[in-house]
């Protein structure tokens, strides 16, 4: 039904372009290597007898056309990775659903629907602090004011667009039109799935990302000169909040959050920190919850700010809504599970994907493949050409039921 061979080799050459001295891999959207990654790609799509072209924000999308005139099958994940990222997270979407589209061009079956692949720019958003940028574009949520957003080095999204090579196009262009739904293999990045002994998963939903930038300004003074009682230090303030992210998170079961950035000025030995900044991200699948999480931290900051006499400047980054899979297709791919002779386990992601940006637009399915050890965003990431197999075999069964 698919060729895992041919699979797994292109897995294998892609995960080489940007790959590190440590085994992992840096593509970050609109660099080089990214660039290449995507070139890759497009050969592979072309290959499998798709028509090919780069959409306005340089979203790669594929085209192979059904029997009828129906809304198409969007499939696809994302190339770019985290800093010294792994070869599946992403990659495995975008590469099983155009073997899926190959196999079924080799063996002559046309569907009444045509498909969509697309290799979706910048979903974890490293670069720019703001993720799934191609997938915002393609659901039409995605504003100019959006594209203003900066990298460290202070290159916008607009100018990495136009640094890429591509023209300046309406952003409305990358909308897709008449999409009957979304479907996604992506690994867990958990370890539900091992625990259970089995290779793919039906996701249930996804946890929405909050992406909050704190700043916390005091004084900076010299070290050895200002005494501890008359000091403004930013990062002790900042210390004393991030330590709270963690105590209050705890009491909720499922909600997660995670200070993953911060910046220390001046960042010297012997000056006391004047300005701190860093980010939180915080997720859980009930939305209240997340509020309420989000509320909590924010309380405590201003206490201790206000303790302190330091200035607090919160900024929101991103703030997703936490989404479910619609229920007809997860019902599909559970019987699709069933028919390879797997068990069937459902679970919901804590980790965000691109399929979120769909939500009210079109009906949204995910298949999980199970994640040695739950790794990933690490060069330890792994999935077996068992469960790759397996889960490619289920996303062709449910295109078929379709
Ligand atoms: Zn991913």
């Amino acid at each position: 039904m698919i060729n895992i061979e041919r699979l797994s080799r292109n897995i294998e050459e892609l995960s080489k372009i940007g790959r590190t001295p440590n085994g992992g891999i840096n593509r970050f959207s609109y660099f080089a290597e990214e660039k290449a990654a995507n070139e890759l790609v497009k050969q592979f799509m072309e290959s499998a007898g798709m028509t090919v072209h780069y959409d306005s924000v340089g979203n790669l999308v594929g085209r192979l056309e059904g029997a009828s005139d129906l809304p198409a099958i969007l499939l696809g994940s994302h190339l770019d990775t985290v800093p010294d990222g792994g070869r599946f997270d992403g990659s495995l979407g975008v590469l099983s659903a155009i073997e899926v589209v190959h196999s079924l061009k080799e063996n002559g079956i046309m569907l009444q629907h045509p498909v969509n692949v697309v290799a979706f720019k910048d979903e974890e958003g490293t670069r720019f602090g703001f993720g799934m940028i191609g997938s915002r574009a393609v659901a039409g949520s995605l504003t100019r004011k959006d594209l203003q957003r900066t990298d460290d080095e202070g290159i916008s999204i607009e100018q990495a667009i136009a640094d890429y090579g591509i023209p300046r196009r309406p952003l409305a262009d990358s909308k897709l039109e008449n999409i009957r739904l979304y479907l996604e293999v992506h690994i867990e990045q958990g370890k539900i799935l091992e625990n259970n002994g089995v290779s793919v998963g039906n996701v249930t939903g996804i946890a929405g990302p909050l992406w909050l930038k704190f700043r916390l300004k005091g004084q900076s003074e010299h070290a050895g000169a200002t005494p501890m009682n008359q000091r403004q230090d930013a990062l002790v303030g900042a210390s004393l909040i991030i330590a709270e992210v963690e105590k209050t998170s705890k009491h909720f079961s499922s909600a997660v959050a995670t200070v993953g950035k911060l910046s220390v000025k001046p960042n010297g030995v012997n000056v006391i920190p004047g300005e701190v900044e860093w980010t939180i991200d915080i997720r859980d699948i009930d939305e209240d919850i997340r509020d309420e999480l989000e509320r909590r931290i924010k309380q405590f900051a201003e206490k201790i700010a206000n303790e302190r006499h330091l200035k607090l400047e919160i900024t929101e980054l991103q703030r997703v809504k936490p989404i479910q899979c619609n229920e007809g297709l997860q019902n599909i791919i559970k019987e699709s599970i069933e028919e390879i002779g797997q068990p069937v386990v459902s679970l919901p992601s804590g980790a965000g994907h691109d399929g979120m940006q769909f939500n009210g637009l079109f009906p949204i399915g995910m298949i999980f493949v199970r994640s040695k050890d739950g790794v990933s965003h690490n060069p330890g990431e792994f999935s077996s050409e068992e469960d790759i197999e397996i889960a490619t075999k289920v996303l062709f069964k449910t295109m078929m039921k379709l």
